[in-house]
């Protein structure tokens, strides 16, 4: 780790003793500069252990979506933990995971009504792979092992969600050539990219299993924005081709686009969806991924070869399950959809005097996602410590400078956000 620990001022010993013992994420850890101690969270603040607090742009992650510290989250998982925090899923069943699932598939679109637990959004990318091949091997079919998927595409860091991502993202690069392959090909915007993805489709047809595409927005590639039209041709494609149509809403999923769900703004269903992220508003781990009646009938069998043989250990987890019940009790209980129609018109709004600034590539605006790309950023980790002394939590992905906050942020709160993206991306490379 860059040694340069001596910006942070005074850390705590837990910092000091501790931090020479953890590997820290996408991070080369002799040059990474050294993470910020935390030391509370609230609403849409970051409490540092010097007394300072920013106001956080990215929501941990995409996850925090009511904001840190919900009561009615916290409340849910502090009963939960006096009656029981886990219980293994293999033979027994509790009423956080069963609620979880009948309510999730109440307002998933279709008839994605088979809930598949798992504690990480790259697992259920995975379980969602795996249930597309063995769909086709349960029914007879051999050789459908391989998935179209798209540039720009990000599916986790596992090695089956990695394959199925974008090559070019840097992250993965070195480790291709362990993986298995997969058409990557651009998504079908115009006629000529669905001319392109008609003939892999008709080339691969008798390999693929399915086609994996995160709907409307590409998160980690960029934060790329596509129309509902092209999720509409990939599910005609699909019919046509007759694969599984797997949308990894992971990102996407709760609200972010601005509907519960990004794939209801095209009005069609895919037959499994991978959720995570904000499903526990931000709180604890957890993800799914859900099938439609007719992927699962594929395994409902006397054959118990044609059984999906995957469970986490920490699988359907009741801490969990009880979070992301009380996260659906707040979508249903307060204006979460208005309070992000509302963040996007400030997000336009506030990042529009960006448009026209000599490094600025794009400025794009969807849901509770506002983006400011920049030609080049040269020195990422400085940019990022200039948003700190700015007391906001921003953290540019490559050239991309973005703001996903939690949709519970005040107006004032936002435009702090805003006004410092707007300020920092003036003169960025000076
Ligand atoms: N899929 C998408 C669309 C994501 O954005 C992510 C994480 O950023 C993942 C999958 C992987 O989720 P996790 O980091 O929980 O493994």
């Amino acid at each position: 780790m860059a040694r340069d620990s001596s910006k942070i001022s005074k850390p705590p010993a837990w910092y000091a003793d501790g931090i020479d013992h953890v590997w820290l994420p996408y991070a080369q850890m002799k040059t990474v500069s050294p993470p910020l101690p935390v030391v509370g969270t609230q609403g849409a603040r970051i409490k540092l252990a010097d007394g300072r607090e920013l106001i956080d742009g990215i929501a941990s992650w995409w996850t925090a979506s009511h904001g840190y510290n919900h009561p009615h989250i916290r409340e849910a998982i502090e009963r939960q933990l006096k009656q029981m925090p886990h219980v293994m899923f293999g033979g027994l069943a509790h009423e956080q995971a069963l609620t979880l699932a009948r309510r999730l598939a109440a307002i998933l679109p279709g008839d994605l009504a088979r809930v598949f637990f798992s504690e990480s959004g790259s697992v259920a990318v995975e379980v969602a792979l795996k249930m597309a091949i063995q769909y086709w091997i349960n029914r007879g079919v051999p050789g459908r092992t391989r998935f179209v998927s798209f540039r720009g595409g990000y599916h986790g860091d596992t090695a089956g969600a990695m394959a199925v991502g974008d090559p070019h993202i840097e992250m993965h690069g070195a480790l291709l050539d362990a993986l298995p392959s997969h058409p990557v090909v651009a998504l079908p915007r115009a006629k000529k990219e669905e001319h392109a993805l008609d003939r892999v489709l008709h080339r691969y047809a008798d390999h693929l299993a399915g086609i994996v595409v995160e709907p409307l927005v590409q998160g980690a590639g960029g934060m790329l924005f596509h129309p509902a039209d092209v999720l509409r041709r990939l599910r005609a494609l699909a019919d046509r081709f007759d694969l599984l149509l797997i949308f990894d809403e992971i990102f996407t999923g709760f609200g972010r686009t601005g509907t519960m769900f990004a794939c209801a703004q095209a009005g069609i269903a895919p037959d499994i969806i991978t959720l995570s992220k904000a499903l526990t508003g931000g709180t604890l781990p957890l993800a799914a991924a859900v099938a439609t009646r007719r992927v699962f009938d594929a395994f409902w069998s006397d054959d118990p070869k044609k059984a999906l043989m995957h469970g986490p250990t920490f699988m359907a987890n009741a801490l969990a399950c009880a979070a992301a019940n009380a996260s659906l009790d707040l979508f249903e209980r307060e204006p979460r959809l208005a309070q992000v129609a509302a963040i996007s018109s400030a997000l336009r709004e506030g990042l529009a005097p960006c448009r026209g600034m000599p490094d600025v590539k794009d400025v794009r605006v969807k849901g509770a996602i506002g983006v400011v790309e920049m030609n080049r950023i040269a020195d990422l980790s400085a940019l990022r410590a200039r948003f700190v002394e700015d007391g906001v939590f921003v953290r540019p992905l490559g050239n991309v400078i973005y703001l996903t906050p939690a949709f519970t942020i005040s107006a004032d709160e936002l435009k702090t956000l805003t006004d410092a993206v707007v300020k920092l991306a003036r003169g960025l490379n000076d």
